[in-house]
């Protein structure tokens, strides 16, 4: 699948009525007004959609039954369904969102002891064109719209319904390419953060990128933003731009700049996702050349072993076959980094029994209709 990350992907076709799940303040203050409401029925209804994460109007009993009437005739309230669910081994469960075009995305809800992961995705396949990596195979269909990214939050909290005190993580690393979608991943974060909607403080936000410079550029200038991951996956330029098109356009020196000079707050690092490929990654001299780009600014080092799945071997899309490393390489890769003093961890991907891993999510594109 040909890279096509340089232009903007397609948006969503606008609703055929009003959909109130995804508005924001002013857009649901409009809304208000539009029924002869004062303004605090706006705030009303962002507290009704995104505090409590109601689904249907009749939960909004404060408001006046005529009122409730008439907005369930004029405005939906629907966020992306649940189409099916498939719970891993390990406690993880995938989640397949049906959308209103009848496309689909997926997430994963990682139950831990102290905390809950929610794995999001942002657009509908990926321009990014990825050798290694399932939904890269599918291409681009389109940007997700904040409603669908704030949606699959709200749909997996309201499924699990995890304790109201154990945080909720949300990291952006199912599909898509979350910086090509970045005016849409900024409105679903105001929604995502704001102390009277889900209040997900900015700094349990992860989003993870390829390596899209642009992208790391615009999101550094914004003065409240999530977190920043960058996929390195290898250490040569010759390597890197062999399964990850989007190093020819910015190489690893140009991806090291661009991270020294991402405004860090005090204490902040850069997550570096290195996923091990057998022959292509996981050479102790890509061990040490890691180590050298990790220390250019604060970053802590995320190993995964790679995932297989469908479309891991060698044929019409690649001519590499990707595999896993040995363990033994995983252990000496992990010492070697940590020897080096930087912060790291080994990822073994939750959920791959049901194909809900990193890289392993992918929609089938016959199933989309
Ligand atoms: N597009 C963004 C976010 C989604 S991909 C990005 O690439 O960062 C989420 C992570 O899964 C990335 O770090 C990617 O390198 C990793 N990944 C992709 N395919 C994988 C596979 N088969 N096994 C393990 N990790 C994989
Ligand atoms: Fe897209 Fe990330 Fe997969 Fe690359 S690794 S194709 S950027 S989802």
């Amino acid at each position: 699948m040909a890279p096509t990350w340089d232009r903007p992907a397609p948006e969503a076709a606008p609703p055929p009525r009003p959909n109130a799940a995804g508005m924001d303040l002013p857009e649901l203050k409009a809304l208000a007004a539009s029924f002869g409401e004062p303004a605090w029925r706006g705030a009303q209804l962002f507290g009704g959609l995104y505090r409590q994460r109601w689904t249907d109007w009749e939960h909004f009993t404060a408001f006046p039954k005529p009122l409730r009437t008439r907005l369930a005739e004029a405005v939906d309230l629907r966020w992306p369904a649940i189409l099916h669910s498939q719970p891993a081994e390990d406690g993880s469960t995938k989640h397949v969102f049906g959308l209103e075009d009848g496309l689909q995305v997926e997430g994963v809800h990682m139950p831990y002891e102290r905390r809950t992961t929610l794995c999001l995705s942002s657009q509908v396949g990926c321009a990014m064109g990825c050798t290694f990596c399932a939904t890269g195979s599918m291409g681009i269909l389109r940007n997700l719209t904040a409603a669908e990214i704030v949606g699959q939050v709200v749909a997996m909290l309201n499924h699990h319904a995890p304790p109201a005190e154990r945080p909720v993580n949300l990291v952006f690393m199912g599909m898509g390419e979350p910086l090509h979608n970045l005016d849409h991943l900024m409105a679903a974060f105001g929604i995502l953060t704001d102390p009277q909607g889900l209040a997900i403080p900015p700094r349990r936000i992860t989003v993870s990128t390829a390596g899209l410079v642009s992208g790391i550029e615009r999101l550094g200038a914004f003065p409240k933003r999530p977190r920043l991951a960058l996929s390195l996956n290898a250490t040569t330029d010759e390597a890197r731009s062999r399964i990850m098109p989007v190093n020819r356009v910015w190489n690893l020196e140009a991806l090291a700049q661009a991270l020294a000079r991402f405004p860090l707050q005090s204490g902040e690092r850069v997550t570096l996702e290195y996923v091990l490929m057998k022959g292509v990654s996981d050479s102790l001299e890509d061990g040490r050349r890691l180590a050298a780009f990790a220390r250019r600014f604060p970053s802590k080092v995320n190993l995964i072993p790679f995932n297989p799945h469908e479309g891991t071997g060698p044929g019409p899309r690649g001519a590499e076959a990707f595999a896993p490393p040995d363990e033994a390489r995983v252990g000496a890769l992990c010492r070697l980094l940590s020897d080096a003093g930087l912060p790291v961890a080994v990822r073994r991907s939750r959920g791959q029994d049901v194909a809900g891993a990193c890289g392993q999510l992918v929609r089938d594109l016959r199933a989309r209709r």
